[in-house]
């Protein structure tokens, strides 16, 4: 069946024929893939076209597709029964392997997505300082909760506006969008408004603008203010999370920051290894908030479904393993660093950055500080560039403001083969 007359099926009876916008291809044009299997490193379309995946479900299936171990989880899982709404002993084994591997966090609860999963934190945050306002970053995604998606206001004493239509401006008055790793920004804002802010949310690197680190001046400052004012430093880890590290993005700048830690982490992806699940944690002062105990109601028929944490677990217990990470982050480097060579030996203005295993290259020389930088991006070019390693079999992000995984599964023959395919691609 052709990917084609799949897309016009879809077309008829799902809105714009996907579930999920970036998946229609809209920022790129052209047909989207419509996927059939997976395997390993790779993906296979309708037309039998195998594809190396860098996208990896946008960022859960570190271990490539289908790891036996995991396979083997979710059978058995399954086998067991899809859901029971009742506690499993399995919710309590992922929580501790998540407390295990993350300091700041002391409980945690599960949820089906990452979108839940950042809103529950932030409903977490105003019930527990008793605020209502709160800062987030232009350029980060958090999911698509109605306070989330919202623009940057006109000025720091005013809020934002909503992205979306079907979000009230009520709703978004909030909202206070800074943009990312503007120090003066943050510091006026703090003074303006910081006894009423709840929380502070933030992409410590920023997937959702490609791939931007948030500076290491401006992660300290951040602590500090967050500190100093009372308002929870919020981490959204969904995307980072037991992906750029085995202890996640928080890990890495405690490295640099001896000390660090947020209030309150967010993940998902990689903690559900392909399936729904996601997880907000914090220490047990800030979690006895949440109900039962506390006033904060949260809840979820399918919240640790049996099947979902029996993926993550498998997943989580693979990670670990020695050098899991060092051999993840040497063959991710080893795919920037190749494609920033392709570029400059054909004249193309090209920046790289990574770590562990997510990456980012922009058409640019230097790696952009914030979104607006970001979105300077030549698209023509990116998209000429996108199109021709995807008919060479290289499945990249189809938007230039989407971040790009490699798993455990790539080998060196397909880091290669995506060079090769760069090198004519660019040409
Ligand atoms: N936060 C971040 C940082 C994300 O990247 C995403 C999804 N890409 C979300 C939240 C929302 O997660 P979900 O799509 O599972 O709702």
């Amino acid at each position: 069946m052709s990917n084609q007359s799949l897309f016009e099926r879809a077309q008829r009876v799902i809105p714009g024929g996907v579930n999920s916008p970036v998946r229609a291809f809209r920022a790129v044009g052209g047909t989207p893939r419509f996927i059939t299997r997976g395997d390993g490193a790779y993906i296979y379309d309708a037309e039998g076209q195998r594809y190396i995946d860098y996208i990896g479900s946008w960022g859960p299936m570190i271990l490539g597709h289908g790891h036996p171990a995991v396979l083997e989880a979710v059978i058995s899982a399954a086998r067991e029964g899809f859901s029971y709404g009742a506690p499993t002993e399995r919710e309590i084994e992922l929580a501790e392997e998540i407390i295990k591997l993350v300091p700041s966090i002391e409980q945690v609860r599960l949820v089906s997505s990452g979108t839940e999963a950042t809103m529950s934190a932030i409903r977490l945050a105003r019930g527990a300082t008793g605020r209502s306002k709160f800062i987030k970053f232009e350029g980060c995604y958090h999911g698509h909760t109605d306070a989330l998606l919202v623009k940057a206001g006109s000025g720091l004493a005013t809020f934002g506006h909503p992205t979306s239509a079907g979000v009230p401006e009520e709703v978004a008055q909030h909202t206070l969008v800074l943009e990312y790793n503007n120090l003066q920004q943050l510091e006026e804002a703090f003074q303006l408004h910081g006894k009423e802010l709840a929380c502070v949310i933030i992409e410590p690197i920023a997937g959702n603008m490609n791939f931007v680190r948030a500076a290491l001046p401006f992660v300290k400052r951040l602590r500090e203010l967050c500190t100093e004012y009372g308002a929870l430093l919020v981490f959204d880890e969904v995307m980072t999370g037991f992906r750029v590290g085995l202890h996640s993005a928080q890990g890495h700048y405690a490295t640099l920051l001896p000390g660090f830690k947020p209030d309150v982490s967010v993940f998902g992806k990689v903690i559900g290894g392909g399936m729904p699940l996601a997880a907000f944690g914090a220490s047990r002062e800030i979690m006895k908030h949440l109900a039962p105990l506390g006033g904060v109601y949260q809840a979820g028929t399918l919240s640790g479904n049996p099947v979902a944490t029996a993926c993550g677990l498998a997943t989580l217990r693979e990670i670990q393993k020695p050098g899991f990470f060092e051999a993840l982050a040497t063959k991710t480097q080893f795919l920037v660093n190749g494609l920033k060579q392709v570029a400059t030996e054909n004249g193309v203005p090209f920046s790289v950055d990574s770590q562990g295993g997510m990456f980012g290259f922009f058409l640019m020389d230097e790696l952009p500080q914030n979104y607006q930088t970001v979105m300077t991006t030549d698209k023509e070019r990116f998209n000429k560039f996108f199109h021709g390693m995807l008919d060479a079999g290289v499945y990249l992000a189809p938007a230039l403001y989407e971040a790009g995984f490699v798993s455990a599964a790539h080998s060196q023959a397909d880091l290669e083969a995506t060079l090769a395919a760069a090198r004519t691609a660019l040409r």
